[in-house]
């Protein structure tokens, strides 16, 4: 989604909820292995969202799926609460992203992004992201 957020870097030292970006690495470095990823490239970094329409994100991903070089973004002011399950949810989209991308080429090249059907495929891609989520975690973030 580049054209709707602007990502602000560098939260790292304003990040004073949650878990300490020490453990995030830890925790990122575990579901790397359980989601069979070693092949990946993977760094964190604490960012803050600015959007358009004040919605509040709690993470996002940057990916390069032929290198196999990606950054997990999670928010430096988290409120939910469930950091764990933002980070495997983004990871679970850096995995599927390849595929993703090309679907997502395919449909762009019919429809306006981020209306109708490209809509329609973003809400199946998060819907199937989250309860993959669920299902590795055993829970929800809500
Ligand atoms: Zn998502």
């Amino acid at each position: 989604m580049e054209n709707d957020r602007e990502i602000i870097y560098g939260m790292e030292g304003k990040k004073v909820k949650g878990l300490p970006l020490d453990d995030l690495e830890k925790l990122m470095r575990e579901w790397q292995k359980k989601l069979l990823m070693d092949n990946w490239k993977l760094d964190l970094k604490i960012v803050d969202f600015k959007r358009k329409n004040n919605y509040r994100q709690s993470g996002d991903f940057i990916a390069d799926p032929d290198k196999k070089n990606a950054s997990i973004l999670m928010t430096w002011d988290p409120w939910r609460g469930d950091e764990e399950y933002t980070l495997v949810h983004e990871m679970l989209h850096v995995l599927v992203y390849d595929y993703d991308k090309y679907s997502e080429g395919l449909i762009l090249g019919h429809y306006k992004k981020f209306e109708g059907e490209h809509d329609v495929y973003m809400d199946k891609l998060e819907n199937l992201v989250h309860h993959l989520t669920r299902m590795l975690l055993g829970r929800s973030d809500r």
